[in-house]
């Protein structure tokens, strides 16, 4: 029963052993049942990797193969000077730009390749255009598997190297990318290699330890708003299903409300929920200096709507002038974050103007992913240094005390 995956829409159920993620009768996402009841494994985060801390609530998770890089087991950084700007009682940063691959995508990487060796594979693989494609393959390295990387054909040489510096098989692939998600899960049934595309049901669980990881941080008093930079929605469900999963196991006693967070040049989930609609219609040309968050037809943007409408959620987007200066203000705090990880507290100053999120309200916003991961957005920012001689250093110094 614990193995089994159900589908996210008409619940019905098929065997986690099954190659699609998909259901075969309505096509929506499929994901690992929710776990009922559980309790958290007091092992050191020094010596035991996320899933073992949590074993309960990752049954099907039986290889005892030693694949950890150190991922999950982030801080969640309290930011009371931007509380204070905000008018909030309290901001957290959940600080994912820590992975060993500088995102979020390590946890469920990791429980990907767990999985597969489970399942008997000796191949993995990857459709990503960046973040995932580093992750993947980096633990198919580490996992010693044959592993294999598909982006896009016209992809920049500065964004192949860092995937390629861990020698997959990588491969440029030209032509309809969207339609590369479902070509490599058939290729990958027929060749047995095993697939962890963007949404697919083992990368959701690793999202869960975001969520599980917060709740001990905030010594199990659940935050009132989670905000989840959103493109595949693979991460916000993970996120979702683990306060569920924790909340069932009686570890917290409220939910917190999600916020989709978007940006305007790519808000396909945004557009859907605000025209109060229940299906994602493809969002056709997208531009948005938010790369990590760039699909304009999320695999799981149906499956994010259900979420929003179950946890009394909201969905909101923001431009890249928004996005820009929240990333200033977030390495304003000490926290360097990629566009995308700015998204969610663009969002949250929004949704304060027009008091979705009220004064009171304890929110938790994630940082996805590394700023380090996209130095091209340094040239939307005025940058300043200064330049002297040693001998004048001090007179230039004392210029500038404040
Ligand atoms: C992948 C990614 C996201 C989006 O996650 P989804 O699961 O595709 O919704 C957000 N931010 C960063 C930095 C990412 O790498
Ligand atoms: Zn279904």
């Amino acid at each position: 029963m614990k193995n089994q995956f159900l589908c996210t829409n008409c619940a019905k159920q098929f065997p986690s052993t099954n190659h699609s993620p998909r259901c075969a009768e309505c096509g929506e996402p499929l994901s690992f049942v929710t776990i009922q009841s559980g309790s958290i494994n007091e092992l050191s985060p020094l010596k035991y990797p996320f899933w073992q801390r949590y074993r309960d609530f990752y049954p099907y998770v039986n290889s005892s193969a030693d694949v950890s890089l150190g991922e999950g087991y982030t801080p969640l950084t309290s930011l009371a000077k931007l509380a204070d700007e905000l008018d909030l009682d309290s901001v957290y940063v959940k600080n994912e730009t820590i992975n060993p691959t500088w995102s979020f995508k390590d946890r469920g990487t990791a429980l990907g390749v767990l999985f597969a060796l489970n399942l008997g594979y000796t191949r993995i693989g990857t459709v990503s255009t960046g973040n995932m494609a580093a992750s993947v393959a980096a633990y198919g390295a580490r996992a010693n598997l044959e592993t294999f990387i598909l982006v896009k054909g016209d992809m920049a040489v500065e964004k192949v190297s860092p995937i390629a510096i861990y020698s997959p098989k990588l491969i440029r692939v030209f032509g309809d990318y969207g339609q590369l998600y479902d070509t490599s899960l058939k290729i990958g049934a027929d060749n047995q290699i095993y697939f962890i595309n963007s949404d697919v049901p083992i990368r959701v669980e690793g999202s869960k330890s975001i969520a599980f990881e917060i709740c001990e941080q905030l010594a199990f008093n659940a935050p009132d708003y989670v905000v989840i930079p959103t493109s595949a929605g693979g991460n916000f469900r993970g996120i979702m299903k683990g306060f569920r999963e924790f909340y069932n196991a009686g570890l917290i006693d409220s939910i917190p409300r999600p916020i989709c967070a978007q940006s305007t040049g790519c808000a396909p989930i945004v557009k859907a929920y605000q025209q109060r609609s229940y299906a994602i219609k493809h969002f056709g040309q997208t531009s948005t200096i938010a790369h990590g968050i760039g699909n304009p037809s999320p695999p799981s943007g149906n499956a994010v709507l259900r979420l929003l409408t179950e946890y009394n959620g909201s969905a909101v987007a923001v431009s890249n002038e928004e996005i820009v200066s929240a990333q200033k203000q977030l390495a304003a705090c000490g926290i360097f974050g990629q566009p995308a990880s700015a998204v969610p507290l663009a969002a949250v100053k929004k949704l304060r103007q027009d008091n979705t999120i009220e004064p009171q309200a304890t929110v938790a916003v994630i940082a996805t992913g590394s700023g380090l991961k996209y130095t091209a957005a340094f040239e939307y920012h005025q940058l300043q240094s200064y330049e002297t001689k040693v001998a004048e250093l001090e007179i230039c110094l004392k210029s500038l005390l404040s």
